[in-house]
């Protein structure tokens, strides 16, 4: 029967994940080695993922077919409904129509199980035994810790200090689904020794916990790594997202004039839109897209596109990407996933040749349009997820001042049942309107020695 929300079956759940590659005018430049700076090819990742997810990560093939124990899983909460947010167009009194597609509704309650679920399979058939990850405010250490105990695989996540001791319900949520959930720096990885010898009392940042986990896999045989964002496979996995939401919207009838969605590394915005950029592609159609990044961390907008680590150490490899380079330390605003210094390959190439655009938004703002879409729409969004409001927003007031409707699907990435505290500290005005100053951009670019394209 049909889903009176999801308006497809089980049946109808996408059989096959889209590769943009295949259709991109300019493809992406080559990753660099960190250290002799030339070209590498896919074997210098091979210490840290199964060969299947490098194959993915260089393939040109426009469709990479689904295996079926991933779709089987993706039937857990696949596929994700499509509303129509009438009472929120009413309070806006706008002419738009504006849908949103509620990736909420996985079991880690975002969208980074699309991808944990199939980055835990390849390792599983590969015979990894344990998987390691680092996260921040844990949205992703909770879809890899679920995604691997599906698999009888260990997790073991390099949680960020500040968030392990500030944010403990997802730290208990990586725990009961079977995931080891380290505070580091830790004493047990000779980069968290290193750390720790300097300053006992270290706070942890994304940066060094990436060190920790990489090395872990590095020095491991059994032993894999696994990353929720930034990598070619990872916005490849999320395009269920858009595929799903291409046949929805053909279900309703309509077609969106402008597709949004909030960018952190790019994943979840990839995959909204990559399969209606397709549509542009193949079709003709004329669809926008924008993805909505935070004023505090605005490196689509106001980042350069060069060469730039993927970390704080400088372990990764050399990426073409838009970057506020990586030394730049974002201010802690709630919005944990947005808070990263660069982008992913491929939408940094899409942006750079005009193919989708960005925008950015204060933190103020974006509580402010995240309270209303709660009153109006009933659904707590996500800190991440309230920068494409913002955008939503924005768009529906240019339809209105227009007087001419246009239809907007956003991407709602992620419920913040997590992320009260945030509320609260909007509530009480206790954030500010942060906005990174030119200079410090400056300062931070000043650093980089990374080759210029
Ligand atoms: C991780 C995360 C993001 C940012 O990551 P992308 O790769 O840019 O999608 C945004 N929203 C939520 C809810 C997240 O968990």
């Amino acid at each position: 029967m049909q889903n009176r929300k999801t308006l497809l079956t089980e049946q109808e759940i996408p059989d096959k994940w889209y590769n943009i590659v295949a259709d991109m005018p300019n493809k992406p430049l080559p990753p660099l080695h960190p250290g002799t700076r030339e070209p590498i090819g896919p074997e210098a990742l091979a210490p840290l993922f199964p060969m299947e997810l490098i194959k993915q990560e260089v393939s040109t093939d426009k469709w990479i077919p689904i295996p079926d124990a991933v779709r089987d899983i993706y039937t857990m909460w696949r596929p994700t409904p499509l509303y129509r947010a009438y009472a929120l167009e009413k309070a806006l009194d706008t002419p738009a129509k504006i849908y949103y597609k509620y990736e909420g509704v996985s079991p880690a309650g975002s969208h980074k199980p699309n991808t944990a679920v199939p980055q835990a399979y390849y390792n599983k058939m590969e015979g990894v035994k344990r998987i390691t990850t680092e996260t921040g405010a844990g949205q992703w250490g909770s879809a890899l810790s679920f995604a691997c105990q599906h698999f009888g695989i260990e997790c073991e996540v390099y949680m960020v200090k500040v968030s392990y001791d500030g944010k403990p319900y997802r730290k208990m949520m990586m725990n009961t689904w079977g995931a080891k959930v380290y505070s580091s720096p830790t004493d047990h990885t000779q980069s968290g020794r290193q750390i720790l010898a300097q300053d006992p009392n270290s706070p942890g940042s994304l940066g060094i916990a990436i060190s920790e986990a990489v090395e872990r896999a590095a020095t491991d045989e059994n032993t894999k790594y696994a990353l929720g964002s930034v990598l070619n496979h990872v916005l490849m996995h999320q395009t269920i997202i858009g595929l799903e939401a291409v046949e929805q919207m053909k279900k309703v009838g309509d077609m969106p004039d402008v597709v949004v969605a909030p960018f952190g590394g790019g994943s979840n915005f990839a995959g909204i839109s990559f399969p209606f950029l397709r549509l542009n592609f193949d079709e003709g159609r004329n669809i926008r897209f924008v993805a909505s990044e935070p004023a505090s961390c605005p490196k689509l907008t106001r980042g350069v596109f060069r060469y730039d680590f993927g970390d704080t150490v400088g372990m990764t490899p050399l990426l073409p990407m838009y970057t506020l380079g990586h030394n730049f330390v974002p201010a802690p605003i709630h919005a944990g996933g947005l808070r990263y210094h660069g982008a992913g390959v491929i939408v940094s190439q899409l942006l750079k040749d005009q193919l989708i655009e960005a925008r950015a938004h204060h933190q103020l703002e974006c509580f402010e349009a995240g309270v209303l879409f709660a009153k109006t729409e009933g659904i707590i969004p996500a800190p991440e997820a309230s920068h494409a409001l913002a955008t939503v927003f924005a768009e529906a007031q240019a339809a209105k001042e227009e007087g001419k409707s246009r239809t907007i699907l956003f991407n709602l990435c992620g419920h913040g049942h997590f992320d009260l505290q945030a509320y609260d500290d909007y509530f009480n005005n206790r954030l500010v309107k942060h906005e990174v100053t030119n200079e410090d951009i400056a300062n931070s670019l000043a650093t980089l020695d990374t080759p210029v394209i």
